[in-house]
């Protein structure tokens, strides 16, 4: 998950109760005539009851998330594991029984976390709850030692300029929403090389609890030096902060292998179910492949990258072949770079006008609730008709949204309508980019309802007569 969608992710999370319910009518009285959802809807109505059925009959999507989570285990670009689940990724398609099954190149930056640790030395010692953050430079090999000057925002950094030269700064910044804390993690390193400061800590970016350091992308600014930048446990911000709160001085030992190396090749995975009358024509449904080098990557994004090959493979054994093209495709590096997303796009470009939607599941795969939609208010409208096919699982509701990472070259340079996936994001952030990214936190009767609700809103957009789609433009 990239931080576009975080940013409109943030605005969601602080839409609550009233104002969101509010929200919520204005889109469906928008969306729906008044009288519910329009006549060409209803004929839809056996084939999404037998989507819905066969999606969720059995734990079939938790199975495979299960055998690429534990057998292939996390995905890194430019990892060993990556290439395997791609390779994976596309046998599945073929074992689905999918057409035009392969793999697309795309070049990749490789990050490599190596070993790390960082602990404090004085006043006593502990060893901190840490993780490099992706694309942090490494600390000298013999590591790199000093004290600790404790900030809480941008501004009081800036405050403090004259005091960071030679020190660690640790931005300890209590999480609110993703937009607003992620910042320091993106910039931190960058706004206090600035003033001289030899590595940065960042209270991790998520809810506190358990001691959990969540890693992610950080941004050098150019100019600047590149300084060694981690985030830690939300405990141990604290810990430092009580410390220096007692005016003692607080050192800290950082040693970090972290290092780029030269691209490497990976891959995004496409297969296609493809279109009886109108071939040419396209529905994407997709997730990305790629994860952190921690956990799993179960929620982010594996879960997401099975749910939209289960939109396939249900329609393939259901012998539902829509009059147009879906392809699922599963993108390499969303996490640090996005090269799947652009090679697509750059690739696609001769086709793109002819991409009827794009969909992307990047979530997680919980409750599902319905669809965010960006495009036109007729495409707006037609997506809230279909939803109205997922009332029976609870996945009906039509917000705002639909800006996946992966998706989003490729939506901006052909205007083409797009999909998100928006299920019950409470649990998200307190596993992402963690060690606790794993597929034990995931519901196999939730995902399978994701599963479901991605079937069904591939297979009518693919097969809506063409006088509904012209009013998407
Ligand atoms: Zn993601």
């Amino acid at each position: 998950m990239n931080w576009n969608k975080f940013v409109r992710r943030g605005f969601q999370r602080r839409r609550r109760g009233p104002e969101r319910a509010a929200l919520l009518v204005v889109f469906l009285v928008c969306s729906l005539r008044a009288d519910g959802p329009p006549a060409w809807t209803n004929e839809y109505q056996p084939a999404a009851a037998r989507l819905i059925s066969e999606a969720t009959r059995d734990q079939f999507a938790w199975n495979r998330l299960a055998t690429l989570t534990d057998s292939v285990g996390n995905r890194l670009s430019g990892s060993p594991q990556l290439d395997r689940a791609i390779i994976w990724a596309a046998g599945e398609m073929k074992r689905d029984g999918l057409e035009n099954v392969h793999t697309e190149k795309v070049m990749v930056p490789k990050w490599v976390r190596g070993a790390e640790s960082a602990e404090i030395v004085t006043p006593s010692h502990h060893f901190l709850a840490m993780l490099g953050l992706g694309g942090s430079v490494g600390t000298p090999k013999e590591g790199l030692e000093a004290p600790v000057v404790v900030v809480h925002g941008f501004e009081e950094l800036e405050a403090h300029a004259s005091e960071l030269h030679g020190r660690i700064v640790l931005l300890n910044v209590a999480f609110t929403n993703y937009p607003e804390t992620s910042r320091y993690r993106r910039a931190g390193a960058s706004r206090a090389a600035r003033h001289g400061a030899v590595a940065v800590l960042v209270r991790s970016i998520g809810p506190d609890g358990l001691r959990l350091p969540h890693t992610g992308a950080l941004d050098y600014a150019a100019g600047v030096a590149r300084i060694p930048a981690v985030a830690v446990s939300s405990e141990d911000a604290d810990l430092i902060e009580r410390m220096t709160s007692r005016h003692e001085n607080v050192v800290v030992r950082l040693k970090m292998d972290a290092h780029t190396e030269p691209d490497v090749e990976s891959a995004n995975v496409v297969g296609e179910l493809r279109g009886r009358e109108l071939p040419d024509e396209i529905v994407v449904v997709s997730g990305h492949l790629d994860s952190w080098d921690v956990g799993a990557g179960a929620t982010d994004d594996g879960g997401g990258c099975v749910v939209a090959m289960e939109a396939l493979r249900v329609m393939k054994k259901l012998g539902l072949r829509p009059r147009r093209t879906v392809r699922v495709v599963l993108w390499t590096n969303e996490e640090n770079g996005t090269r799947g997303g652009t090679a697509y796009r750059d690739v696609h470009r001769a086709e793109l006008g002819r991409h009827v939607a794009m969909i992307e599941s990047d979530n997680g795969v919980f409750r599902p609730l319905g669809f965010g939609v960006a495009g036109s208010e007729g495409a707006r409208r037609t997506v809230a008709a279909i939803a109205s096919l997922l009332e029976r699982i609870g996945a009906s509701e039509v917000v705002a949204g639909g800006d996946g990472a992966d998706i989003a070259p490729s939506v901006r340079e052909a205007h083409i309508p797009a999909l998100s996936l928006e299920v019950d994001g409470s649990k998200y952030f307190t596993i992402h980019h963690t060690q606790a990214d794993t597929i034990d936190k995931i519901d196999p009767v939730e995902m399978s309802k994701c599963a479901a609700a991605m079937a069904v809103m591939a297979y009518v957009l693919a097969d809506a007569p063409p006088t509904v789609l012209d009013a998407m433009r």
